[in-house]
């Protein structure tokens, strides 16, 4: 029972490390959230020591009794958090539910369709060597001019190619897409269609964004983005799917369920359905308007930053740096310098390297979690805006972060 600073102080020392990181600087990083203390108890339990291969009511080993309770509470919460008919809690992550789905409903050399991952899509949708881009024939589609799905694109490749399954979801696009469009598109040639709603979960959860569920087959989601729980995914389906989800997951993709996080996935599905939970939700995407509406005026225009698309319906802003001096990843290490955390990104039609890139993606769930308000959004949005500039003063954006940072305390409770 020796404590993990006494027992191995290398690994505690980084832990803390990381701790303070969190807290002293501005997680902007759009699938990024800061889990409830809760959530990480759950998923520090003594949960973690059980196998329990198969589903409650139906495993493979003794001592199951505990973990069913926790595993059916988890896919009970999700169900009617969704108003799914079929839930699976046991993907170890989005792209293992991904697999898994994809599992469930093709055979390898069946033809799918995605959102270029350039474009927006996910690496599981597709992308040359990802095992969707291995496994399966790839057909992308694309964004217009206007930034937004070219659903003309999506019906002329569809009839084209008749795929089997075509995935609607991304990891980097600032609007919502039309699931109803896309079933109708899906039942015109015979396809599936699957919702990775991973990025904008949470969003849905909190009635703030159309539902795939309704509309889809499968759904998919990770639950530690904008839904704010374990890092893991979940797999959501028709009733009539349902033998063919479970048997692709476990045993065709998966052994032991990991029922600590599954635990912690029940406790965030908890907290989704709360009063409180909208209420982030709502000041989610309020930030992430306030931020676009700062990056798009003159002054940063002047120095070539430009919003993808001219705003943002959901959680984040794409950033376009074309014009811009600064690359993606010089944009990225300015950020950073000042204490402001995020992620370069490929943008379509990037004259740069995927390494280099011209975009930023930017988020506001986790500083959401936080307790930030618009008028707080609104300060970050100056900093960025500032920060981005040829000229900018380092230290007075760097103290204006900190005033941010320590004015919305992290975890404070953790704090040794
Ligand atoms: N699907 C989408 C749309 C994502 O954005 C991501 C992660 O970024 C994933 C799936 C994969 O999730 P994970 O990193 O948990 O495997």
């Amino acid at each position: 029972n020796t404590p993990l600073h006494e027992l191995d102080p290398a690994v505690a020392a980084a832990v803390d490390a990381e701790l303070h990181r969190q807290q002293s600087t501005l997680e902007m990083i759009a699938s990024e959230n800061f889990a409830p203390v809760a959530v990480m108890e759950a998923q520090g339990s003594v949960l973690t020591n059980k196998y329990a291969e198969g589903y409650p009511g139906r495993r493979y080993y003794g001592g199951c009794e505990h973990v069913d309770v926790v595993e059916q509470i988890a896919i009970d919460r999700v169900k009617e958090l969704f108003g799914a008919e079929h839930a699976n809690v046991q993907p170890h992550s989005g792209a293992q539910a991904n697999a898994a789905a994809m599992f469930a409903l093709l055979k390898p050399g069946d033809t799918i369709m995605g959102l270029n991952l350039a474009h927006g899509g996910h690496l599981t949708h597709g992308m040359k060597i990802n095992f969707s881009g291995k496994l399966y024939d790839v057909v992308a589609y694309h964004v217009g001019e206007d930034g937004r799905v070219d659903m003309h694109e999506v019906e002329r490749l569809a009839k084209e190619a008749r795929p089997k399954l075509i995935v609607a979801g991304w990891s980097a696009y600032p609007r919502q897409l039309d699931f109803a469009a896309f079933r109708r598109i899906a039942d015109e040639v015979g396809a599936y269609l699957m919702v990775d709603m991973a990025h904008f979960a949470g969003l849905v959860a909190a009635g703030l964004h159309p539902n795939p569920v309704p509309h889809a087959h499968v759904v998919t989601t990770t639950t530690h983005k904008t839904l704010g729980g374990p890092r893991g995914g979940v797999i959501l389906s028709t009733a009539e799917l349902a033998k063919k989800i479970n048997s692709a997951v476990f045993p065709g993709q998966q052994g032991g369920p990991l029922e600590h996080v599954i635990a912690a996935k029940a406790v965030a599905f908890k907290v989704a359905a709360s009063e409180d939970f909208q209420e982030r939700q709502r000041r989610t995407l309020e930030g992430a308007r306030v931020l676009a509406e700062r990056l798009v005026q003159d002054d940063v225009k002047a120095v070539g930053v430009d919003v993808l698309s001219g705003g943002t319906d959901v959680h984040l802003v794409l950033v376009d740096l074309r014009n811009s001096e600064l690359d993606g990843q010089q944009a990225e290490d300015r950020l950073h310098e000042i204490g402001i955390t995020v992620n370069r990104n490929a943008i379509p039609n990037d004259p740069r390297p995927p390494m280099v890139t011209s975009g930023l993606r930017i988020g506001t769930p986790a500083l959401a979690t936080r307790g930030f308000t618009a008028e707080d959004f609104a300060e970050v949005a100056d900093v960025i805006a500032q920060a981005l500039k040829p000229s900018y003063d380092a230290e007075a954006l760097t103290a204006r972060v900190k005033a941010l940072a320590d004015k919305h305390p992290l975890y404070p409770g953790l704090t040794k």
